[in-house]
């Protein structure tokens, strides 16, 4: 018998406008028992059918939607189908001189939960809701027939499978392990990926047109790379043209990657530095010191997890730009990013604005970025647009 969950009225909207959430608060009923993982209807108070997902008792996300049509079942085919659309969706890349990229991007794939990256012959996946936990076979067998990578590798290491009474993994699903470090290509540049303990899947994929398009501004002697994680901006930056680059990160490790990664580029005999420190503490020596850089680029972690921490962190925003654009000559160029979703792109803007009187800099937005064109945003789920990236002039 189908188990149908039924709506609070007035509650449909969001399902109706194809949000793939349904929260708890919206639920006036449930006919049947539905175990967690269990495929369930949606139906409005009048019982009509209005969507179809996934039960999961444990999570906030009470339903994940996967159809809006009734006839359309959530079986090994519906897995296929829905991987091939956004493999499909991927083509360009897959003809290009990259050969690291995501290939699934969750809700905004129709899959909501699963990640899907590809860096050369492996495919490193994250099933973050019980909803594709729960059908894991299905997408590992359409994955491995329709790709036919090396090896698949799981990265279901992060905290938001809690959320959905999921324990933590890290592991080889199926095919050759991994090597250590997968060299990857990105726009002919070359990067060491570490896919079994580098951060999200080992890199970070969702700034790679960010990193072209910033080459414009790297034709300069100084740039500082703030949160270098293992210097892919400063490939770029050297490449084309940057004389020296410092490179900032709290980890020693990574530091230690970006370094060997200017070398297997051929950039060798330069002048580059690699600061293992806190970026605020540094931030503020340099300009204790008077130190001044034609670019800053600063691309913190994610400083917002819940809504709780949100002052904390625009406070911690605000603070990390004006450290920025007061190291910057005057027309220098600052390069910075926001990846916390509850960060919009207006608060983001407004937070610099904030930086900039404190800074006492005359500021211009010169060019305003996103996320990688590979993880895209879908207009019925806003939560799918998360990376900012504003280029400001700094006078
Ligand atoms: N720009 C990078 C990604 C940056 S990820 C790229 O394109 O690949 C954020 C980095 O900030 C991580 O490497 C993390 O180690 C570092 N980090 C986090 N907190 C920091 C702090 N307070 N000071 C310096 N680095 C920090």
């Amino acid at each position: 018998m189908t188990i149908q969950i039924i709506l609070k009225s007035g509650r449909e909207k969001s399902v109706k406008n194809r949000h793939p959430w349904v929260f708890s608060g919206a639920i006036q009923r449930v006919v049947g028992q539905p175990a967690n993982g269990d495929t369930v209807d949606v139906v409005d108070n009048r019982q009509n059918f209005l969507a179809r997902g996934i039960y999961n008792e444990q999570s906030q996300i009470q339903v994940r939607l996967f159809t809006w049509q009734p006839d359309e079942m959530i079986d090994p085919h519906f897995w296929r189908q829905r991987l091939q659309r956004a493999i499909a969706g991927r083509q360009a890349l897959w003809q290009s001189d990259t050969t690291a990229y995501r290939l699934v991007h969750s809700e905004a794939d129709g899959l909501s939960g699963l990640i899907v990256d590809r860096y050369g012959s492996w495919l490193v996946v994250q099933f973050l809701s019980l909803a594709v936990e729960r059908h894991r076979q299905a997408i590992i067998t359409a994955l491995a027939e329709l790709l036919e990578p090396h090896g698949i590798y799981e990265r279901s290491d992060v905290e938001t499978r809690k959320k959905e009474g999921l324990p933590l993994k890290n592991g080889l699903i199926m095919g050759e392990m991994p090597p250590d470090w997968i060299e990857i290509s990105e726009n002919k540049h070359l990067f060491l990926v570490d896919v079994k303990g580098g951060h999200k899947t080992g890199f970070y994929l969702d700034q790679r047109e960010n990193r072209q398009k910033s080459t414009l501004y790297f034709s300069v002697a100084e740039v500082l790379n703030v949160f270098a994680y293992t210097g892919a901006f400063a490939v770029y930056a050297a490449k084309a043209g940057a004389e020296r680059v410092v490179q900032v990160d709290s980890s020693a490790q990574v530091l230690e990657t970006a370094k060997q990664t200017m070398q297997l580029n051929g950039l060798v005999g330069r002048d580059d530095s690699y600061i293992v420190a806190d970026a605020f503490e540094l931030l503020r020596t340099y300009y204790r010191q008077g130190q001044q850089f034609e670019v800053v680029i600063l691309d913190p972690p994610k400083f917002v997890q819940h809504k709780g921490q949100l002052e904390k962190a625009t406070r911690g925003y605000k603070d990390i730009n004006m450290l920025g654009m007061k190291l910057l000559r005057p027309g220098g160029v600052l390069i910075s990013f926001s990846c916390s979703g509850l960060v919009s792109a207006d608060l983001f803007q407004k937070v610099l604005f904030g930086a900039a009187v404190d800074a006492g800099r005359e500021v211009q937005i010169i060019e305003q970025f996103s996320q990688s064109s590979d993880h895209p945003i879908l207009l019925t789920c806003p939560e799918s647009a998360y990376l900012k990236g504003l280029v400001c002039r700094v006078w």
